[in-house]
């Protein structure tokens, strides 16, 4: 008895949970001493009915194990240090009840009442408190595996502020469990099973959820600052009005985060348009990016298999890959297994992080596209902050690809395998298309602009010549990167060939006469002026840009 006092001070005065579960090792858990009674149920219900009426029963250090103690009124008891394992009060009273530090490893309060009761210290591993009432109670006890099923804790203090001898709830089941305005400030929730639990106006500030399991539970008005979310899971979870986002960890990497209810109301999905079967488009706009179109600019869109999905292109912002995401959610359940970037612009790829919390997602993309966009990367964040704003760039995450194309990829989604395909510089250096054999569709990128002025970042020359080649391919349908969703093959490259040949004779004629770039910025496909959007933002750079290349041939 003497040593399992000494085992208990000690255990109370460690200052780190990991020594604390080390020396819950060390105690005799199968001594009498934790494991008998000093008394039989009738003689305690003698014990009670002598306290007089208003009085306080004084249990404090009693041995209670293994008592069946259901529905006994233990309102106001002092049980201070008690010996409560295994012991069974289902349907007790305990309201107000002080069980500071005591013993009640698998103890059932199933039913049981403990509105106001303090459980400091207590050590309530494995514990079945489900459907009890906890309201107001103050929980700072170790809860690991403990049973809180239905539970209801209303303003119940579960915060782990007693220098870290609770582990808190680490593991415990709340499955269901109302914690509605509970203070669980720092409370260690680490891999908590918290499915439809409600905490709604919770105080969950600097609590760990890491990997904690919150699938359908309601986080209304919770307080999450400098909460940890790490790998946390919130499919349909509702996270509206949190207060303290902006200091909470780890809340851009919730797994399956974009499947939960945030910002008072769910992402609105793009629309999209099924070109083909399986096959779905979103057209962007022919804009430049801006806050008002949150860079929708470019045609985005995804084609579903029978395992996976895989995204071809994720737009000029998260918020649109958000609303991306959330169309596919619309038409499918299966998994987002690839995200394949076009190229390296930021109409294209702004949107990756959107993908990032799918489970095993692959990014996608040309082997040159991961060193384009690390050598771009603080000039496009700098550039797209001014035409999207601050808000909208703040989410961005520069995502380059984990697989790269060398030549062509085959990637299988599940009877429907995809073919993707790095060219050599054209649009730009890091170009690739992607063919759904199954249909005859190509996700042509920017190597087809229709409508939208073609935009020259890489080499006219080297443009016109893949052209040329795609010209040539068993392709029904092409989805340009910029235009209407889809177009014939015959008629997607007619307009872009005309423009690009035009510009490419205007600037031979230019350097052939001796002219200069200030000349061919002015001239050099100026007759294409009326048959192109966005003509004036790009044409005097295709020019500047053609008249360097074409200056050396
Ligand atoms: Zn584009
Ligand atoms: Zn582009």
């Amino acid at each position: 008895m003497l040593r399992l006092v000494l085992v208990v001070g000690a255990l109370l005065s460690l200052a780190s949970t990991a020594r604390a579960q080390g020396m819950l090792d060390q105690v005799d858990l199968s001594s009498p001493a934790m494991t008998t009674a000093e008394i039989d149920r009738p003689a305690l219900l003698e014990k009670l009915a002598a306290v007089p009426p208003g009085g306080r029963a004084d249990l404090t250090g009693m041995r209670l194990s293994g008592l069946d103690l259901s529905g006994v009124d233990l309102s106001g008891a002092i049980l201070r240090n008690a010996r409560l394992n295994n012991t069974k009060l289902h349907g007790a009273r305990l309201d107000g009840a002080i069980l500071d530090q005591a013993w009640a490893l698998k103890a059932d309060f199933s039913d049981a009442s403990l509105k106001g009761a303090s459980l400091f210290a207590a050590q309530l591993v494995g514990a079945r408190l489900a459907h009890a009432d906890l309201t107001g109670a103050r929980i700072a006890g170790d809860l690991t595996g403990s049973d809180l099923r239905g539970a209801k804790l209303d303003g119940a203090n579960l915060s782990a502020d007693m220098k870290n001898q609770s582990m808190g709830l680490m593991r415990a089941i709340l499955k269901q469990a109302k914690l509605d305005g509970a203070s669980l400030k720092g409370a260690n929730l680490s891999r908590v099973m918290a499915e439809f639990a409600s905490f709604r106006d919770a105080d969950l500030s600097n609590a760990n959820l890491a990997s904690a399991e919150l699938g359908g539970a309601d986080l209304t008005g919770a307080t999450i600052a400098g909460a940890d979310l790490d790998n946390a899971d919130v499919t349909s979870t509702r996270l509206l009005n949190l207060k303290g986002e902006d200091s909470a960890r780890n809340m851009d990497r919730l797994r399956n985060a974009t499947r939960a209810f945030r910002n008072s109301a769910i992402v609105k999905p793009l629309p999209v348009s099924e070109v083909a079967a399986g096959v779905y488009v979103f057209q962007g706009q022919n804009q430049l990016m801006s806050e008002a179109n949150r860079g929708a600019i470019a045609n985005v869109g995804f084609i579903v298999g029978k395992r996976a999905a895989a995204v071809i292109d994720t737009g000029g912002s998260v918020a649109e890959g958000r609303a991306l995401l959330a169309s596919i959610r619309q038409v499918t359940a299966v998994p987002v297994a690839y995200v394949i970037n076009t190229h390296m612009h930021p109409d294209h790829v702004f949107g990756n992080a959107a993908f990032q919390s799918e489970k095993g997602v692959r990014f996608v993309g040309h082997h040159k596209l991961a060193a384009a966009l690390a050598a771009r990367r603080e000039q496009y964040l700098a550039a797209n902050a001014r035409l999207i704003g601050a808000k909208l760039i703040a989410d961005v995450r520069i995502v380059p690809p984990d697989m790269a194309v060398e030549t062509t990829l085959e990637l299988d989604l599940g009877e429907r395998v995809l073919e993707v395909t790095a060219w050599p510089v054209a649009h730009t250096d890091n170009d690739v298309t992607v063919l759904d054999a199954k249909t005859g569709t190509l996700f042509a990128g920017d190597l087809v602009f229709i409508g939208h002025l073609p935009v020259i970042d890489g080499r006219l020359t080297g443009w016109l010549a893949v052209m040329d080649r795609l010209a040539k391919l068993p392709v029904k349908l092409v989805v340009p990167g910029h235009g209407p969703p889809a177009v014939p093959l015959a008629a997607a490259l007619a307009d872009q060939r005309r423009y690009l040949e035009r510009l490419a004779g205007d600037l031979r004629a230019i350097i052939k006469q001796g002219g200069d770039l200030r000349q061919a910025a002015d001239s050099a496909g100026r007759s294409e002026r009326d048959r192109w959007s966005l003509f004036d933002e790009y044409n005097a750079r295709n020019a500047t840009a053609g008249f360097a290349e074409l200056e050396w041939e």
